[in-house]
This record gives structure tokens, C-alpha cells and sequence, in this order.
């Protein structure tokens, strides 16, 4: 199993970006990479159910991923969307305080994103 320190981070959406670009829809992946878990209140591993994803290698919206912690369970709703500024990646968890532990650079590298592939 990769070290925690080389997964790419799922919460910086160039790096989801990258974990996901040649991930097929209808598949499911195990330890894909690592996200800030708010029910552990740590980074957690996570495992990856890709939903929706019509147009293959590519990051383009809309695009739906399940993202599952794999040591508590908490339930997170990744979506790539067309978004007022561009494309975008909206992390939803199951669980309450997930979007407000969402940490200042997450937040920053989003709107970057959206910038970059308009
Ligand atoms: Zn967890």
C-alpha cells in the first residue's frame, strides 16, 4: 500500500483532477488517494466509486464520484460541475462540519481550478 504522503490529495482539485483522468465510469477503485476526514478529524484514505463520467479521459463537467473513507465509512459526494466561474469541484460529506473544516488552500486551489480549464 502507497505511503499516505505520495496519494495525491483528493481536496485539491488539480490532484482529484489527476487521480480520476483515467478512471472509467461504472468502476470502483480502492485507496485511490487521501482526503481531510471529518469524522476522523485527520487525512484518511479513501476509496473511489466513479458514477458518472461521460466522456472518458477527460475532466470535463458533469462528472460524479462517491468517495468512501476507508476507516470510518463517512460517505463524500465529489462532483465536477460547470460552475459561474468555470469548471469546478464541489466535495460534499455526509457527516456535518465537513465544508467548514475545508482548509483555506483547498479552497484556494478550487478557484485556481476553475481559472485553469475554462
Ligand atoms: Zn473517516
Amino acid at each position: 500500500m502507497a505511503d499516505m504522503d505520495d496519494l495525491p490529495d483528493l481536496g485539491v482539485a488539480d490532484e482529484f483532477v489527476a487521480a480520476t483522468y483515467l478512471k472509467d465510469q461504472g468502476h470502483a477503485y480502492r485507496n485511490i488517494g487521501k482526503l481531510h476526514c471529518p469524522t476522523c478529524g485527520d487525512y484518511r484514505r479513501m476509496d473511489m466509486a466513479v458514477r458518472l463520467k461521460p466522456y472518458g479521459s477527460s475532466a470535463d463537467p458533469p462528472m460524479l464520484v462517491l468517495l468512501t473513507c476507508v476507516q470510518c465509512d463517512t460517505l463524500f459526494t465529489a462532483v465536477i460541475y460547470e460552475g459561474p466561474e468555470g469548471r469546478s469541484l464541489a466535495l460534499l460529506p455526509s457527516t456535518y462540519g465537513g465544508l467548514t473544516t475545508v482548509q483555506p488552500e483547498h479552497k484556494a486551489s478550487c478557484q485556481r481550478f476553475s481559472a485553469q480549464i475554462r
